[in-house]
């Protein structure tokens, strides 16, 4: 794994919380996009080499209304940039980490993603991400 490619934080109210992250991190916000598949919206953030993505869930069932009803905002998971995940997949479940994704799916921000399960990785949630 090359780099911390972004920390996906689970936000309750996306509009709020990227004036927030405009504030803090005194950079625009460059780019929105909705997951549908995923029921999230997202906002994402240029910080060095490194991105913040603001996750909101748009329906009860998301991921993100989950962990928010859960444990309240905060970081929801780590994205480490891969330059090969189908490789990277092989890897790992060679090393008998659990996927929650076998086959890398379409992400946001032009990325092919897979997660793995939090249960084979001390209880955090880690995102495998490569450039389209
Ligand atoms: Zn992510």
């Amino acid at each position: 794994m090359r780099k911390i490619e972004h920390l996906g934080l689970a936000v309750l109210n996306i509009d709020q919380a990227i004036k927030t992250f405009e504030d803090l991190l005194d950079t625009p916000c460059y780019k929105l996009e909705e997951v549908e598949s995923e029921y999230v919206k997202t906002a994402f953030f240029q910080v060095g080499e490194s991105k913040i993505e603001l996750l909101q869930a748009t329906d009860e069932n998301s991921a993100i209304a989950k962990y928010i009803a859960k444990k309240g905002q905060g970081i929801h998971h780590i994205a480490f940039d891969v330059a090969n995940i189908e490789e990277e997949i092989a890897r790992l479940q060679a090393k008998g980490f659990q996927l929650i994704h076998q086959t890398p799916k379409d992400g946001a921000d032009n990325k092919l993603i897979a997660f793995l399960h939090p249960k084979s990785t001390e209880g955090m949630l880690i995102e495998l991400c490569q450039e389209k």
